[in-house]
């Protein structure tokens, strides 16, 4: 039906016929008898002088034959690809007619978003989306060649399957041949991949679809893709590089470059410095250490375990009311509160607390933030968790590029802690799954009572980091039972308990389990950035809205009676809220 794209046509082109199908862009009449018509398909569009009356209207789709030819001089458009050319003589072929869309497509407009998604087929037609789908696609196949290339396995793993130990809420279907007994959709593949270990595989890589019942948000949707790979015989430094090498991969394919090697930071310095165990590092701001300025200080409320803060560059022109704002801000994220001061011109420091300060005190700030005429420090003091995530908070609330800015800043967070604190019942919670091996180092302090000395154990678990967006994790595992019984037993799991959710597992490490490792990284958040959106859902062809309904669907919706029957269920009343 055609001899060329629309959008690649070009002044090499000049002089040759072509023909041309795709979609009516946009159409401007000249006289009774002289249309320009745009035609677009997924490579761009490309100007068609069409003479003699014609009724062709938006998104009618079209066959187009005719001879290419410069443009007059003149009336060259610089911002089109094929801006310099058109083409003439043309004979225009209706294939279908089409209704007028209900937003318009070739204008970056803000249309909204439900509507959007109602006609998606329609919305993908957008440039934005081709572009955006296809970088997906270059995503996808950069990976699969880059893990093959290091001898990774390619293995589709069940969606019907029992609970998986992410910690997530699962998604569940009912059983029809077992009435009342209920599959849960994978939230990850990983017990199949441990599984695959021991049966030998070596290296697994799959680009799983993972299941989440989890409340939706700009980087999260219920199913998303990860990258899912578990290698044998392989130490943490391995797995860093093998992710490193296909992620590389990936943004070479989509950007032309191959980024730096990606740099990394442990746990407690990503915390002490940025306040986030996902640091965006694509700008300063970091946060200084004062707890020692004020050890002995008359200042109460500067009395307490950590006292940190951070250097807002030029943010002394903020307004007390702004202040005020600020300071309310950081009360919702748990502050007590919010000191703030403002340097002046000789570097003297202005703040309604200066009256408690000591001279030696505002001395030693103004030496430790080294701050310019016209900044703005912001305090907080508390326990040191509380006073990293408060100024974790602030620094992205004040310091955050847009997401299209600052490049493409990768970071590996290793040592992760094992567990990230205690539950109501004093028991301690998971950083990472339960099948994360401690550190060998801190495997003594696994057998105390002493809940501090739990907290401190590191394992052996790490996350990969983009621009503040947590990309994906993983971790060495543990492949001997005995351990995997006591990390169990640390989290409350008895042994009935880990029979029952994880006996097949358990069972598995008792005939020969090789040391394994892996990482999953989720593929919607590395395109999102590297197409440079806010939101997985542009990336992403059929998206839920916020409230996890899709528009075009209708899913998720009430099924047949006989249905409900045939799977043993009856629904209740509904609760009115
Ligand atoms: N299964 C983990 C996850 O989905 C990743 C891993 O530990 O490999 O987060």
């Amino acid at each position: 039906m055609r001899t060329d794209y629309c959008g690649q046509l070009g002044p090499a082109d000049v002089g040759r016929a072509v023909a041309v199908c795709g979609w009516v862009a946009r159409r401007r009449e000249h006289g009774e008898h002289l249309a320009f018509v745009d035609l677009r398909d997924h490579t761009g569009v490309v100007q068609c002088v069409v003479d003699g009356a014609h009724d062709l209207r938006s998104e009618y789709v079209v066959r187009v034959t005719g001879l290419v030819r410069s443009r007059p001089e003149g009336t060259e458009n610089a911002n089109l690809a094929t801006g310099a050319i058109e083409i003439g003589d043309c004979h225009v072929e209706v294939l279908n007619p089409a209704e007028p869309p209900p937003f318009p497509l070739d204008e970056r407009g803000e249309v909204d978003e439900v509507l959007r998604l109602r006609h998606r087929y329609l919305d993908l037609r957008t440039d934005r989306m081709q572009r955006n789908l296809r970088i997906r696609a270059r995503v996808n196949s950069a990976l699969r060649q880059a893990m093959e290339r290091q001898g990774f396995v390619e293995i589709e793993t069940p969606m019907l399957i029992a609970s998986t130990p992410e910690g997530a809420r699962d998604f569940v279907v009912p059983s029809r041949l077992s009435p009342g007994s209920f599959y849960a959709l994978p939230q990850s593949p990983q017990l199949f991949k441990q599984l695959c270990m021991v049966g030998g595989v070596d290296r697994y890589y799959q680009i799983a679809r993972c299941l989440r019942d989890e409340d939706l948000r700009a980087d999260r949707q219920f199913e998303f893709m990860q990258l899912d790979a578990e290698a044998s015989f392989v130490s943490q430094e391995e797995v860093l590089e093998f992710i490193s090498e296909a992620v590389s991969e990936a943004v070479e394919a989509v950007t032309g470059t191959r980024p730096a090697p990606f740099p990394r930071i442990s746990w407690h310095e990503a915390m002490e410095r940025f306040g986030s165990d996902k640091p965006d590092v694509r700008f300063g701001m970091e946060l200084v250490e004062l707890t020692e300025v004020f050890a002995g200080t008359a200042f109460n409320a500067f009395r307490a375990d950590c006292v940190k803060g951070i250097r807002v560059e030029g943010g002394a022109s903020r307004t007390r009311k702004q202040l005020d704002e600020l300071t309310e801000q950081a009360k919702r994220w748990g502050a007590k509160g919010l000191v703030w001061m403002k340097v002046e011109d000789d570097r003297s420091l202005t703040s309604p607390v200066a009256k408690f300060l000591s001279e030696a005190e505002l001395q030693a700030l103004v030496e430790r933030f080294d701050p310019s005429p016209g900044d703005l420090l912001l305090l907080v003091a508390d326990e040191r968790a509380a006073v990293q995530r408060v100024l974790g908070l602030l620094r992205l609330e004040l310091g955050r590029p847009p997401v299209d800015e600052g490049g493409l800043n990768f970071l590996w967070v290793v040592d992760f802690p094992l567990f990230e604190g205690l539950d109501e019942h004093g028991r301690p919670i998971p950083a990472h799954h339960p099948f994360t091996m401690p550190h060998p180092d801190d495997l003594a302090l696994l057998d105390e009572d002493d809940p501090a000395r739990l907290l401190a154990v590191r394992s052996q678990a790490y996350d990969l980091v983009l621009n503040g967006w947590e990309l994906g994790s993983g971790s060495v595992r543990i492949h001997r039972a005995d351990v995997q019984r006591t990390v169990f037993s640390l989290l409350g799991i008895d042994d009935a308990e880990a029979t029952r959710r994880f006996g097949f597992l358990l069972d598995a490490f008792r005939f020969g389990a090789p040391p394994h490792a892996g990482f999953a990284f989720g593929i919607d958040r590395l395109v999102a950035l590297l197409a440079g959106e806010e939101n997985i859902r542009e990336v992403i062809a059929f998206p839920k809205t916020q409230s996890g309904v899709d528009p075009l669907t209708g899913a998720p919706s009430a099924i047949d009676p006989a249905q409900l029957e045939e799977l043993g269920l009856r629904l209740l009343p509904r609760k009115v809220t």
